[in-house]
């Protein structure tokens, strides 16, 4: 999914021109991408002059210590409102068991999508 690195957009507007899904707007001078109407299909990663429209493979780093960072905010925050320091470990577990779901259903997810890759399945 596209992002844009704020400190490197010049605002110019070309992606809002181009961009397929009417997806992104300017805010603060600077373009934005609302991801409900984003469709993926890459053209503004292609039309932005100063490559400010990056790939989000590049967040992940980003997005695992905002995890850790919230898992261990509900740690706390269980220990403090029940009272008991063994729910800091019970917290842990469920959001374990949370993140486990979540790449269950990716894991699905892409399986399902490579048989389209692949041409098993029609598009309907
Ligand atoms: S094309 Fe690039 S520089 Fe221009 S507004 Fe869009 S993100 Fe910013
Ligand atoms: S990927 Fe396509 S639809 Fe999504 S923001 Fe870029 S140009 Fe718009």
């Amino acid at each position: 999914m596209p992002w844009v690195k704020r400190e490197d957009c010049n605002g110019c507007g070309i992606c809002i021109e181009e961009c397929s899904g009417g997806a992104i707007s300017m805010v603060d001078k600077k373009a934005y991408i609302d991801m409900q109407n984003c469709i993926r299909c890459g053209v503004c990663h292609d039309v932005c002059p100063e490559k400010a429209i990056r790939h989000d493979s590049e967040t992940i780093p980003v997005e695992v210590e905002a995890n850790i960072a919230r898992t261990k905010e509900c740690m706390e925050a269980c220990v403090r409102h029940l009272g008991r320091a063994e729910e800091a470990q019970k917290s842990l577990k469920r959001w374990i068991k949370h993140y486990n779901r979540a790449r269950i259903v990716a894991e699905k997810t892409i399986a399902r999508l490579q048989s389209l890759l692949e041409g098993e399945t029609e598009l309907r």
